[in-house]
């Protein structure tokens, strides 16, 4: 055989191993295309209820019928998503996903990495998979080290899972809807405190969906159904209460042409204010708090019950819209906002002209009403959530991972404005005497109190968290070492000479403290950061050695170890 017709074959026999290549990657990609396509319209259609479409989907042509769903669906999942996404950020995992559960299956509706190979459709059953085994026992499920892949059967492949971490996601009446999981290739990658923000995200979640779910019920005209669909879109797309208000009160204004328009919020059970307002006093109304017992609008807050008035005529009555506020209206229509059993305000439309809403009308309200109930309590979780994904659960000091972030973003700008930052770990002194004599409780109390002592002792730009058991770090911006010594003294005798309540006896407690300073202790180049925590824990090793009850530079404690070892 000549050269060229080994050549020939050769290239012949690449181009076939190339293009069954493409072949089979093209045929992985659609299948998973396929996939995502039919969750997604499996979960509209569940969402959108496919029993009322005659009569609410009526201007919806035929043809764009799938569009439609698949429009609604990914709207619905837009916020879910911006939810996952959060929580992958935060909990630094390989993957959240929210599966949707039905009597046979789990549908995953999103995920924060959807590129990876995810199986779309699961039995919802122990044997099938991890959010299997929480869909049949209906409970978290946390583990720290995978052995058995078999219930990371909703990968394709072997994505190097180590932990797992599900809860179960629950509708009206208790009812199973989802599972949301985060998954991480570390070991022991989650704590109880990721357990507690999942479960929380999983209400946030569970919202979303009924969110959507509510407006599908509603039987409405084609036109009012687009404007409400658009408002809906709107009002998912901010987390902002500010912008959610506003968003429902312009857009309400496209709808009916009112003379004036508020959200009345509850501060709390004695307070409410007024959030936001349009038309007659605006500029005089927003912003005002007045009790509940003073008006219609507290009426109706306390009741969680809607009132319409015809001829309402403010001033006449016993009781005004708003205390102290006489306004020229004359059909009222004052509407809660409820979040299942709880009416966390009211929103109010008016009109000077008397008999001027109609009963279609006030419905359409209703729905408005309950879809801006819906974000806000959204948006109020979702700031929550972002909190408690900080913040440590018993003390409310910040929490190690949120304290490394920050220490990295501070260390980043001491650098750029070459300022000094001192970093001041404190560890109470033989804590586990404390916890052996009078019991955990007592142990955990004082380790707020601890806390507390540090939050009031630092300044606000200062950062104050707990590193970890009974240790604490502080972080003390363009602090130098003087300085962070002071702060220390400071603390130290605030916690000596405190007197800890433990069932009536005063207890009292020391720490040991060390510091570190950036970049007297560290140097500027890469690893201050580990460096920086490393050297104010020999500094407290030490401050440990010498007796505790000390605060000691990390400098100082160089000075001295090498002393002693001359
Ligand atoms: P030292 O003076 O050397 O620091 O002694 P210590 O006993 O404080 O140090 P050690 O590290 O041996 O013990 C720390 C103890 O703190 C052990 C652990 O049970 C306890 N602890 C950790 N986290 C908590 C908590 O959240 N609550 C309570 N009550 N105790 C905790
Ligand atoms: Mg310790
Ligand atoms: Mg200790």
């Amino acid at each position: 055989m000549s050269a060229i017709t080994l050549a020939i074959i050769l290239t012949l026999l690449l181009l076939i191993a190339y293009l069954s290549y493409i072949v089979v990657h093209e045929r992985k990609i659609r299948k998973r295309l396929e996939g995502q396509w039919t969750a997604i319209k499996t979960s509209a259609k569940r969402i959108s209820n496919v029993h009322e479409k005659d009569t609410a989907f009526a201007a919806v042509s035929r043809e764009g019928e799938d569009a439609f769903f698949f429009d609604s669906a990914y709207e619905s999942t837009g916020s879910i998503a911006g939810t996952l996404a959060l929580l992958k950020k935060i909990l630094v995992c390989h993957n959240c996903i929210l599966f949707d559960a039905d009597e046979k299956r789990l549908t995953v509706i999103a995920a924060a990495s959807s590129d990876q190979d995810i199986v779309y459709e699961l039995p919802n059953e122990s044997a099938g998979s991890l959010p299997g085994w929480i869909a049949e026992h209906r409970v978290p499920l946390r583990i720290g080290y995978i052995r058995d892949r078999k219930g990371l059967s909703y990968y394709t492949g072997n994505e190097g899972i180590n932990s797992f971490l599900g809860v179960p996601v629950f509708g009206e009446g208790d009812k199973l809807r989802g599972i949301l999981c985060a998954d991480s290739q570390e070991k022991e990658a989650f704590g109880l405190e990721a357990e507690r923000l999942l479960v929380f995200a999983a209400h946030a979640a569970a919202l979303s969906l009924e969110n959507v779910s509510s407006l599908r019920r509603t039987k409405l005209e084609a036109s009012e159904f687009a404007a409400l669909y658009k408002l809906s879109k709107k009002l998912s797309a901010t987390l902002k209460i500010d912008e959610i208000l506003d968003i429902a009160i312009t857009s309400i204004k496209e709808i009916v042409d009112y003379d004036m328009a508020a959200f009345v919020l509850k501060e709390d059970t004695e307070t409410l204010k007024i959030a936001a307002a349009k038309g007659f006093k605006a500029a005089e109304l927003i912003n005002a708090t007045f009790k509940p017992d003073e008006s219609i609008t507290g009426w109706v807050v306390k009741n969680g019950m809607p009132l319409t008035f015809y001829d309402f005529q403010d001033g006449s009555r016993d009781l005004p819209v708003f205390p102290k506020q006489s306004l020229p209206i004359r059909s009222l229509l004052c509407l809660p906002l409820s979040i299942k059993d709880d009416t966390i305000g009211v929103f109010l439309i008016a009109s000077k002209r008397e008999n001027f809403f109609s009963p279609y009308e006030t419905k359409i309200f209703e729905v408005i009403a309950a879809h801006t109930a819906t974000q806000i309590s959204n948006a109020v979780m979702y700031r929550q959530m972002e909190k408690m994904a900080t913040t440590d659960g018993l003390t409310g000091l910040f929490n190690h991972r949120y304290f490394q972030e920050r220490l990295s973003q501070e260390l980043e700008r001491a650098q750029r404005y070459k300022e000094k930052l001192s970093l001041l770990l404190v560890d109470i002194d033989h804590f586990k005497k404390i916890n052996d004599t009078y019991g955990h409780p007592a142990g955990d109390k004082i380790l707020k109190e601890v806390a507390k002592i540090l939050a009031s002792s630092i300044r606000a730009v200062d950062v104050a968290a707990r590193y970890g058991g009974e240790e604490f770090a502080v972080i003390l911006v363009n602090t130098d070492g003087r300085g962070a010594l002071e702060t220390a003294e400071r603390i130290r005798r605030i916690v000596e000479s405190n007197k800890f309540d433990i069932s009536g006896a005063a207890l009292k407690v020391t720490g040991s403290m060390g510091i570190a300073v950036f970049p007297d202790d560290t140097g500027l180049d890469e690893g201050a950061q580990r460096l920086l925590i490393s050297r104010a824990d020999s500094a407290l090793y030490l401050a440990k050695e010498e007796g505790r009850n000390r605060a000691y530079l990390f400098k100082e404690a160089a000075d001295r170890i090498q002393k002693s070892g001359n």
